[in-house]
């Protein structure tokens, strides 16, 4: 996508895109600004394929968008493919604002699902705040984990001191399970660069854990396109970015990365751990006695 030369608050028209606008309200450390509603992408197909399997639409979606740009594969998802059946599942980190900032432009009404763990940064909670209403996202949803999972497993909040994968499955897995459950597909922004866990993965794939489809718009993104997209669009950046954390999860979990590491190196540093679990695709986590470490992954 061509760069945008407008200043840095102002969304341009672009080839293909509509000039129709909403207002972004000013907020605390950001400029007001606007954004481009509804745009029409010519490029986009217009054929549903929703009717197939999540397996087969990934396979069929794949091919049809091999050479899309991100936004409008993510204009396809939206307005056609699966119009009212699907959510972006974003955690306001460091590269969130340039899904958030897509889905604004195409469609601001589209449910944005924030998992709020409880253990997030204060940051990331100021953060969520004043990017949605920046944008002018309409429907953000925050998902909390189950009261009773809680005062059940981790009365006080130190799980994860123990067991970060039943941590992780009672505060992130479990909810974003519920949550999804009316949709047919989710959208994330994961990348290959984020690490070699991630660099097979594909812009559409079958989520087995949840029967749906798992779009991936930013798939073969790296750290200089999000951050050219962010300064061409003036977004704001997670104040903690500039304190060297280039990948923010839950405070507990998340540590500073030093130069020369994967951007991933500081979540759940020395351990084998590298994904919360929303991300395990066809393996099945069970549950045991959360006492004594028995939650395991077979
Ligand atoms: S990242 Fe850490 S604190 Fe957050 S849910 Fe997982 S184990 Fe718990």
């Amino acid at each position: 996508m061509a760069s945008d030369p407008a200043p840095a608050s102002v969304i341009p028209a672009q080839a293909g895109i509509s000039t129709d606008r909403h207002e972004i309200p000013a907020c605390a450390g950001m400029t007001a600004g606007t954004v481009a509603a509804r745009p029409a992408f010519a490029s986009a197909p217009q054929t549903p394929f929703r009717r197939l399997s999540p397996h087969a639409n990934a396979q069929v979606l794949n091919r049809v968008h091999a050479a899309s740009e991100a936004v409008v594969l993510l204009d396809d998802v939206i307005r056609h493919q699966y119009r009212d059946g699907v959510a972006l599942v974003s955690s306001f980190g460091a590269d969130s604002a340039v899904l958030l900032h897509m889905i604004a432009r195409i469609e601001r009404t589209t449910p944005v699902l924030f998992l709020e763990t409880g253990m997030l940064f204060a940051e990331t909670l100021v953060y969520q705040r004043e990017l949605a209403s920046r944008l002018g996202l309409t429907d953000l949803r925050l998902i909390r984990p189950d009261p009773d999972d809680l005062a059940g497993d981790d009365p006080d909040g130190t799980l994860h001191r123990d067991n970060t994968d039943a941590c992780c499955f009672i505060r992130k897995t479990l909810p974003l399970r519920r949550a999804l459950a009316p949709y047919g597909a989710w959208i994330t922004g994961r990348k290959r660069a984020q690490g070699a866990s991630r660099a097979g993965l594909e812009l559409f794939e079958e989520d087995r854990e949840n029967g749906l489809l798992k779009v991936n718009p930013l798939a073969h993104w790296d750290g200089a396109m999000v951050r050219g997209y962010m300064a061409a669009h003036g977004l704001p950046p997670h104040p903690l970015v500039a304190r060297g954390f280039p990948s923010i999860g839950c405070a507990p979990c998340t540590t500073q990365v030093r130069a020369g590491e994967d951007p991933r190196a500081g979540r759940w540093r020395d351990q084998a751990k590298e994904e919360c679990g929303i991300h395990f695709d066809g393996e099945k986590w069970v549950r045991g006695p959360l006492s004594g470490g028995s939650f395991e992954r077979p």
